[in-house]
């Protein structure tokens, strides 16, 4: 599959090893919808024998080399996203569900400030970080019991 042979050779030009765990990281990462924590890519490798440590120490070395941008959206967690796919995280919104813990990046003119007089200059140069919480779609249930 070209995408493999493409993680291969990014990994290649900044001097990493394409070892199988680095390999398994970097896929995870590219087909996420918004960053992810580590836990996420934990759960995500879930049966692929990659222990907890060695996706630590991996989302690292990808980070140092470039590859993936780390923010901290506001709540004291690091989310990982590959550098190639969007600009860093810090400059759009994220929506955040309240059930499953998902990020997913939105454009940036998803939200539009109208900031009054005297608001903080920050907001009229969109040097905020936005984070917006609902339930996704994938937890939404429109009729039966909860579960
Ligand atoms: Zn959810
Ligand atoms: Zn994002």
């Amino acid at each position: 599959m070209s995408q493999a042979i493409d993680r291969r050779e990014r990994l290649r030009k900044v001097g990493l090893k394409a070892t199988t765990p680095r390999l398994a990281v970097l896929r995870v990462l590219d087909e996420a919808v918004g960053p992810l924590a580590h836990a996420d890519v934990v759960a995500a490798l879930d049966g692929d024998g990659i222990d907890r440590a060695t996706v630590y120490r991996n989302l690292t070395d990808l980070t140092d080399a470039g590859l993936a941008h780390r923010s901290d959206l506001g709540d004291h967690v690091w989310r990982f996203r590959v550098s190639s796919v969007v600009e860093p995280d810090a400059a759009h919104p994220h929506f955040v569900c309240n059930a499953c813990g998902e990020v997913v990046c939105l454009p940036a003119e998803t939200v539009r400030f109208n900031p009054p007089r005297g608001a903080p200059r920050a907001l009229r140069a969109g040097a905020v970080a936005v984070q917006v919480r609902g339930v996704c779609d994938k937890c939404r249930r429109p009729l039966g019991p909860r579960g």
